[in-house]
């Protein structure tokens, strides 16, 4: 249930209200907008409903969350869109962000030169996987803990912030001290304890949807964080699977334009993933930009042939900068502002 406060209401009478919100068991979340504050009560509906709240002071009236997600929904922030800000890097709302890099932290040099890479070619945010998830437990599963000090490096030199992977909760700490957007890979969607964790840091997250996942169990995924007091979740569409065989994934490109209905939260695109293959990376990020991402996450890589994972699909970082000038190009079409760095 969302209560819409009166324009003037005060302080105390909002305070009130949370007061009782609370008093049965539901969550308050409070936006201050520029006019009203709107009090979010996430908890029983009936509960809540059988407060009363309609006519107590300072409250002007009460609108049910008919979704499922409720923080996550549009109708919660009654269109106001959500930007999510990474040291002063903005990403939703006009703001249009590329997240590039390798797939994984293989080496010092990689992760160094691809980081000059995308600094240079004016990217926002640097990516780069300490831990991967990996199909077979006999490929190579990241330099773990040894990746987390040469992604700090490359932070340093470049100035660009850290996107990278947890995949368990024993390496939140040491991942919290270099990552400054924590990426929640597609087979973690719907790990609700780690949710919930990289909810309680408060620290952005990417969260990537489920290679089967519905639209609707990706937002009830991003409000397990939201539910905790993180309002910085990227969602991401990164391919699902379908019938088709031919590719390796179909970029699921008509959840931009729903997703940017259903929620306030910014959408990014990864082509990467969904292509497998470097050729079709470019046109699915064209049409990414097309449809109104918020941003691309793309891998990068300063000789794919010799990466140890996903070489195939990597943009060479040489051609980084061209590639990025043309996606920026259809993003300005579709209405986005592009970031000063
Ligand atoms: C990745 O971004 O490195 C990755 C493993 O992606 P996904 O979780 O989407 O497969
Ligand atoms: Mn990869």
């Amino acid at each position: 249930m969302m209560i819409v406060m009166k324009e003037g209401a005060t302080e105390e009478q909002v305070a009130a209200v949370i007061k009782r919100v609370e008093a049965v068991g539901a969550h308050a979340h409070v936006s201050t907008g520029e006019l009203v504050t709107v009090i979010g009560a996430i908890g029983d509906r009936e509960h809540v409903a059988n407060l009363g709240l309609e006519g107590a002071p300072g409250v002007d009236h009460l609108v049910p969350i008919l979704k499922p997600y409720k923080l996550a929904s549009a109708q919660y922030k009654r269109g106001d869109r959500t930007v999510v800000e990474v040291e002063g890097r903005k990403i939703g709302g006009d703001s249009f962000a590329t997240i590039a890099g390798p797939c994984t932290v293989e080496s010092r040099e990689v992760i160094l030169e691809s980081a000059r890479a995308v600094r240079d070619a004016g990217g926002q945010l640097l990516r780069g996987g300490a831990y991967k998830p990996r199909t077979s437990p006999y490929s190579f599963q990241g330099l773990g803990d040894a990746g987390l000090p040469l992604l700090a490096e490359a932070r340093e030199e470049t100035g660009l912030p850290i996107v990278t992977e947890l995949m368990d909760v024993r390496d939140l700490e040491p991942v919290l001290e270099v990552a400054d957007v924590i990426q929640l890979g597609a087979r973690n969607m719907q790990n609700y304890t780690l949710l919930t964790e990289v909810g309680r840091t408060g620290v952005p997250v990417l969260l990537k949807r489920g290679l089967s996942a519905t639209l609707e169990e990706l937002l009830m995924a991003a409000e397990y964080v939201l539910k905790e007091g993180n309002p910085n979740v990227l969602l991401c569409e990164r391919g699902i699977r379908t019938f088709e065989r031919g590719y390796r994934f179909t970029l699921d490109l008509m959840a931009v334009p729903v997703l940017r209905e259903l929620t306030h939260l910014p959408v990014i695109v990864d082509p990467s993933h969904a292509a497998g293959k470097r050729s079709l990376v470019e046109p699915l990020s064209l049409a990414a930009a097309a449809a109104g991402a918020d941003g691309i996450i793309v891998e990068v890589h300063p000789a794919p042939d010799e990466a140890v994972v996903d070489g195939p699909q990597a943009l060479v970082a040489d051609e980084f900068a061209g590639y990025l000038r043309r996606v920026e190009a259809v993003a300005e079409l579709a209405g986005k502002q592009l970031e000063a760095v």
